[in-house]
């Protein structure tokens, strides 16, 4: 086939799948084809807008250019293996990735109707906090653009379109240990001609990789940050999260200090209380201490139990005093239901658990 001056042999060429290119990159194919950048910016709308799965539904391009793109490309959605349904209305859904690795997104009732939808930014994670399933996998990959995207639409298309009303970044994986592909996926959600998602409803949450704090300060996009801090204290936090050894409270806290001038958006910390560990009158002292000054609210919730681990979940009450304690001292907080306990819902539990059955089979 020959458009322009380019001769494309798709003689025995394995297809590509396109779901995961940008913008820019749909208009560079176009050119290739020579043809006008608008058209690509049109399969652009159809793709993440209109969310259509074939490109022969794509009738604003010509017959041609669909024939061309069906020759080389498919659009290939993500897998659903298995959806978990808690009491509280929790969904966990279990993806199977093209190379056999499980995914999990996790859809949260927000009790009026509509959903957070928490995503994975990899299979795994090298970061190995010591409460966490998915730190018990160690790190497998990262997702591509597409597979970050595709949770979402795999989601609208099994539920209904806009069953989430706001996007978190909290499942498996370091966001920022990813960061070029998170950023071309946020640009695909925040896209007028993408997933038309406004920043104000995505949330990135990082264990605290400084650098790449301010970096996304620097990008623009007016995304929120959440930061999994769950001790205030360096040492202790380095018992739990070993990336703290690297990354320090102060430099953490200046870089918080960067996103909120940047932005003028508040930082959320996420506290998880483990019974008998962060629980304290000290704890929520060296909690004070950190974020005075800090444009910031608190989110405390209570650890979900993961099998195996050794950290155990507080009593509602010890989480209630936490929290009026904090209020007492005029700090914003917000108390956040633990869900999905009777699902696996903790972060990577069900994936560590296929990963564990796929290793014994194996063996
Ligand atoms: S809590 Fe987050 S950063 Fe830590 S191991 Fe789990 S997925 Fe990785």
């Amino acid at each position: 086939m020959i458009y322009g001056k380019i001769f494309i042999n798709y003689n025995n060429m394995k297809k590509i799948n396109i779901l995961g290119y940008t913008e820019c990159q749909l208009i560079e194919l176009f050119a290739q084809f020579g043809q006008k950048p608008y058209k690509g910016r049109q399969l652009f709308k159809w793709l993440y807008n209109k969310q259509i799965k074939s490109f022969d539904q794509m009738t604003d391009l010509s017959k041609d250019i669909r024939n061309e793109l069906s020759e080389k490309y498919t659009i290939e959605g993500l897998r659903i293996a298995n959806i978990a349904e808690s009491s509280d209305g929790t969904k966990k859904i279990l993806f199977n990735l093209s190379d056999n690795k499980p995914l999990e997104s996790v859809l949260i009732p927000d009790g009026n109707g509509r959903n957070t939808l928490c995503i994975s930014s990899q299979v795994g994670c090298a970061l190995g906090c010591k409460f966490c399933a998915t730190g018990t996998m160690g790190f497998i990959r990262n997702l591509t653009v597409g597979e970050i995207v595709g949770q979402l639409l795999a989601i609208n298309k099994s539920f209904r379109s806009n069953v989430f009303s706001n996007v978190v970044f909290m499942g498996m994986g370091e966001p920022f240990n990813n960061y070029e592909n998170l950023i071309e996926a946020i640009k695909i959600m925040i896209s007028g001609n993408g997933l038309n998602i406004s920043p104000k409803k995505i949330t990135v949450s990082t264990s605290g990789v400084s650098p790449k704090i301010k970096k996304l300060a620097d990008e623009n996009l007016k995304v929120n940050l959440a930061l999994s801090l769950h001790v205030a204290t360096q040492g202790k936090r380095t018992r739990i999260m070993p990336i703290a050894e690297t990354f320090k409270l102060d430099k953490l806290t200046e870089a918080i200090k960067y996103y909120t001038r940047k932005t003028d958006l508040p930082v959320t910390f996420e506290y998880i209380i483990f019974e008998g560990f962060n629980d304290k009158v000290e704890d929520i002292k060296a909690l004070s201490k950190l974020i005075h000054g800090l444009k910031c609210k608190i989110n405390i919730l209570a650890y979900n139990e993961v099998d195996k681990l050794p950290f155990k979940r507080p009593s509602d009450e010890k989480v209630n005093w936490f929290g009026r304690e904090l209020v007492k001292i005029n700090i914003a907080v917000t108390i956040r239901k633990s869900r999905g306990q009777d699902i696996d819902a903790a972060c990577g539990q069900l994936a560590a658990k296929v990963l564990t059955g796929e290793k014994n089979e194996s063996d």
